[in-house]
C-alpha cells in the first residue's frame, strides 16, 4: 500500500520552508518537494542578497495598513504570526537582525544565506523529508479518499492527506517561480487574478537623456543592474523621450524593471554596438580622428555614432567637443570606446505604474480561509506565499507574508 504523507509541501521557497518546518514541529510527517536542485533560489537573491526579512511594524494594524485593501483578509493570519513573531522566530534561532531605513529589517550578517540556514535547520530539526529535483506536474483530488494526488513529472504519484501549495508567483522565472501552480489551481476551480504588469515606458533621472526626446536607436542592447549585479539583458530598438525611454526593447523589459524597482534602485547600461567590442570601436575611432586631424571631434564623431548622441557622449565622457582630432588623447579615445558599450542610465520609475504597489496576481483572496490558509474550494489544500493575490510595497512585506501564511498553514494542517 502506498505511503500517505500527513503533509506534502510543494515549493521550497520561504513560504514552503516555513510551513514545512511548522507542520513538522507539530508532529506531522512532512515531505517537501522542490523542482530545483536546491531550495530557496529566490530567497537567496532577496534584498540584493542581503534579504529584507520583514519590516519593523510590530503592531499588527500598522503592518496590515501596508497591504492596501486586504487587511480584512489578513487580520486573522497576522494575529497568529506577526512581524514581531518573525523577529522572535529568527532571533531566537541565532539570527541577529538590524533595522535600516523605513523600518526594513535585515540580518546583521547582510546575507540572505543566514536566513535560509535558519529555515533549513528548522526543517531538519522537525525531520522534514526534502526531495529536490522533483517537478510536480499536476495536482488532483482522489474523489473517494479526498487525499491530494501529486503527480511527479518524472513518473509516479505522491499521496498527501494535506497539501500546502507554495509554488510562488511568476516573477524571476529562472528561480523556479514559473506559475504552473496557477494552472493546477484553475483546474481545481480556483480564480486566478492575472498580475497587472503592463508594458510601460521607463522614466530616467538623467537630464541629458531627457533632452534626446524623439531619438530612436536601432539594434542596441540594454542591460539592467541592481546592487551592481546584472539582472536582465535584451537587444532591440528604443527611443528616448522627454521623460526617459520607450520602444519595444524598453517596453519588453519594463515588467522586470518594475519588479526590481520594488526592491531598490535600478540602473541600466546601453550598448550602442552590441555586435562589436570596445577594442574594435576604439580602432575605428582612431582611424576616423587620424583621417581628419584638424577637425573638431564634435564634428566627426557623428560618422560612427548617431549624430543626436554625440554631444551627450562627449559630455558624459568629459571630453571637450572643440578639441582638435589630433589632440584627442589615447585616454579620451579609450573612455569613449568604453562608454558607447555601456552608457549609464539611472531608472527612476515606470510610467503609469509609479504607484508604490504593483498588483501581484494570484489566487483570489475570498477563496482562502485566512484563519488556516485553507482553500475554500479544496478543504485539504493550503495556499501560502506568492501564490496569493496580495498587493504589497517593497520593504520586507512580501517575505512577511511568506512567514505569516507559511506558519499559519503549517500550524493548521
Ligand atoms: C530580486 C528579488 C528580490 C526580492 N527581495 C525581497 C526582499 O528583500 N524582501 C521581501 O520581503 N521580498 C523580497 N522579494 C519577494 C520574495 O522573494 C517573494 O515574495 C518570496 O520569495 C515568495 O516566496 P514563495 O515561497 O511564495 O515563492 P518562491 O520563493 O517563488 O518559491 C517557490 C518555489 O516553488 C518551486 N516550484 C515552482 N513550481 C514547482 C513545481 N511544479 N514543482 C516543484 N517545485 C516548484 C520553485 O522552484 C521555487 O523554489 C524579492 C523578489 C525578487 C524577485
Amino acid at each position: 500500500m502506498q505511503n500517505i504523507y500527513d503533509v506534502v509541501v510543494i515549493g521550497g521557497g520561504p513560504a514552503g520552508m516555513m510551513s514545512a518546518g511548522r507542520a513538522a514541529e507539530n508532529g506531522r510527517s512532512v515531505l517537501l518537494l522542490e523542482k530545483n536542485p536546491g531550495l530557496g533560489k529566490k530567497l537567496l537573491i532577496t534584498g540584493g542578497g542581503r534579504c529584507n526579512v520583514t519590516n519593523n511594524k510590530t503592531e499588527v494594524r500598522a503592518m496590515l495598513s501596508k497591504y492596501k485593501g486586504n487587511d480584512q483578509f489578513l487580520f486573522s493570519a497576522f494575529a497568529q504570526f506577526s512581524a514581531k513573531d518573525t523577529l522572535e522566530f529568527f532571533n531566537s534561532r541565532g539570527l541577529e537582525t538590524k533595522e535600516e531605513n523605513e523600518g526594513r529589517i535585515f540580518p546583521v550578517t547582510d546575507s540572505a544565506k543566514s536566513v535560509f540556514d535558519v529555515l533549513v535547520k528548522y526543517m531538519r530539526e522537525g525531520k522534514v523529508e526534502v526531495q529536490t529535483g522533483v517537478e510536480v506536474a499536476e495536482l488532483s483530488v482522489d474523489t473517494k479518499t479526498k487525499n491530494i494526488v501529486i503527480k511527479n513529472k518524472n513518473g509516479g504519484d505522491i499521496i498527501a492527506a494535506s497539501c500546502i501549495l507554495a509554488t510562488g508567483g511568476i516573477s524571476r522565472p529562472e528561480t523556479g517561480s514559473t506559475g504552473e501552480g496557477f494552472n493546477w489551481l484553475k483546474n481545481l476551480g480556483h480564480t486566478i487574478i492575472e498580475n497587472d504588469f503592463a508594458l510601460v515606458p521607463v522614466a530616467l533621472s538623467d537630464t541629458w537623456a531627457k533632452k534626446l526626446g524623439g531619438v530612436t536607436l536601432k539594434d542596441v542592447k540594454l542591460t539592467t543592474f541592481q546592487n551592481n549585479q546584472k539582472q536582465a539583458m535584451n537587444k532591440g530598438s528604443m527611443m528616448f523621450t522627454h521623460f526617459g525611454m520607450t520602444g519595444p526593447l524598453v517596453l519588453n523589459m519594463s515588467k522586470e524593471i518594475g519588479e526590481l524597482l520594488k526592491y531598490g534602485q535600478v540602473t541600466a547600461e546601453l550598448d550602442l554596438f552590441p555586435s562589436q567590442d570596445a577594442g574594435a570601436f576604439k580602432k575605428q575611432l582612431q582611424e576616423l580622428l587620424a583621417g581628419e586631424p584638424n577637425k573638431k571631434i564634435k564634428n566627426v564623431l557623428s560618422d560612427i555614432v548617431s549624430s543626436a548622441l554625440t554631444d551627450a557622449l562627449l559630455k558624459i565622457a568629459d571630453i571637450n567637443g572643440d578639441t582638435k582630432n589630433n589632440l584627442v588623447s589615447a585616454d579620451a579615445r579609450k573612455k569613449l570606446a568604453l562608454l558607447v558599450k555601456a552608457i549609464p542610465l539611472n531608472i527612476s520609475h515606470l510610467l503609469g505604474a509609479d504607484k508604490a504597489v504593483v498588483s501581484s496576481g494570484g489566487v483570489a483572496l475570498p477563496e482562502v480561509n485566512f484563519k488556516t490558509m485553507q482553500s475554500r474550494k479544496i478543504p485539504n489544500l493550503y495556499l501560502v506565499g506568492d501564490v496569493l493575490n496580495i498587493d504589497r510595497p517593497s520593504g520586507g512585506y512580501s517575505l512577511q507574508l511568506c512567514w505569516t501564511t507559511g506558519f499559519v498553514a503549517g500550524n493548521s494542517v
